[in-house]
């Protein structure tokens, strides 16, 4: 990438969706300028989310078409602007749900971005760029990201980049709730749902010396699980005598919130992570919150940027890592079937090397 005239726009190419229907296929495309406080990442690999799913088909809302998913990204700074001072060329960077916000509201000064009060977060894909004319973000499925350096993390040059990758979401979605839930040696924590977050949660919990505790669709991964050193694993909440200081719920589908609620020690918290469909969205049923109160149920939204970084510190630092399995860019369609169906064992990874 020599030669780049950081006042044009950046030529990029990814692999899109054109519709809510449609499998993925190749896309070119641009990105806006790389500005004075913007650095440009040649992305070398890129993370697939379930949010991705989502998002493509737009489960969630309306989506914006042609989308280039991917929230995950890894690679190389390969252009800074004139007032970067974090990033250098060469460096590693990682980006992960958000590429802006508007940096001076209660949330973003404290470095919760991702509830910008001023409704200005920026979604690193599917969403209007009103920072940059309203133009759509596009996501890491491609060979390259311009990102303002607020919202790029530092990544060590010795780290794993493709582990890295799926951190940069599922790391800080399952962190940020065993942070806020303050989760303490010697407390029980059950993580609903073991997939690419599940099993994050279920590493960030033991490292913080937590009794772990997994509630999974069918027994697929129960081995992984008991080799990460959980103390127990049900695929049903019924007839479970274990009772929890924190549940955090990662399941990406319709459950029943109230049979896990049951499952909660006297002041124990629900962290909810995981987001189903509108259409099959859980209900929580006011009766029996009164006559459970004394239990607490939160959202939590990935986390902000200074959160992110020191997720990924702690991640290195302990060697926390997804499993994963890296494909190729014509293999994304093939994931997306497998993880539609609950037969992916682990996180897919993008090599962006793959992209012609
Ligand atoms: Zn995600
Ligand atoms: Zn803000």
């Amino acid at each position: 990438m020599q030669n780049i005239n950081l006042n044009d726009r950046i030529p990029a190419k990814g692999f899109a969706v054109f519709s809510k229907t449609d499998t993925f296929k190749p896309f070119a495309f641009s990105r806006h300028p790389v500005g004075a406080n913007d650095i440009l990442i040649e992305i070398l690999y890129a993370g697939i989310c379930h949010s991705d799913i989502h998002s493509a088909r737009s489960e969630w809302k309306e989506g914006i078409y042609p989308m280039v998913p991917g929230h995950e990204i890894a690679g190389r700074v390969v252009a800074v602007g004139a007032k970067v001072t974090k990033f250098k060329v060469g460096d590693y960077a990682g980006v992960g749900c958000m590429v802006n916000s508007c940096g001076e509201c209660e949330a973003c000064k404290k470095s919760q971005e991702q509830f910008c009060q001023k409704k200005q977060t920026i979604f690193t894909y599917d969403c209007l760029d009103c920072f940059h004319d309203n133009e759509p973000t596009y996501g890491g499925y491609s060979n390259n990201i311009v990102v303002s350096e607020k919202f790029a993390i530092n990544v060590p040059k010795d780290a794993p980049l493709d582990k890295v990758a799926p951190l940069l979401c599922a790391g800080i979605t399952t962190y940020a709730p065993l942070k806020f839930s303050n989760v303490k040696a010697g407390d029980k924590v059950a993580v609903a749902g073991f997939g690419g977050l599940g099993s994050m949660a279920v590493k960030y919990a033991i490292k913080m010396g937590a009794e772990v505790y997994v509630f999974a669709r069918n027994e697929l991964k129960k081995q992984d699980a008991l080799d990460m050193g959980v103390s127990g694993f049900y695929t049903s909440t019924r007839g479970v005598k274990e009772r929890f200081d924190l549940i955090i719920s990662t399941i990406p589908t319709a459950y029943d919130v109230h049979s896990y609620l049951n499952l909660l020690k006297f002041g124990g918290e629900m962290a909810i992570v995981g987001l189903p469909p509108r259409e099959c969205s859980p209900k929580i049923d006011t009766m029996s919150l009164v006559f459970d109160a004394g239990k607490k149920v939160y959202g939590s939204l990935i986390g902000g940027i200074a959160q992110t970084q020191e997720m990924l510190d702690f991640s290195l630092k302990h060697k926390i890592y997804p499993e994963i399995e890296v494909i190729s860019v014509e293999q994304i369609n093939e994931a997306y079937e497998k993880l539609t169906n609950g037969k992916a064992r682990f996180r897919y990874v993008i090599d962006m090397k793959t992209l012609q």
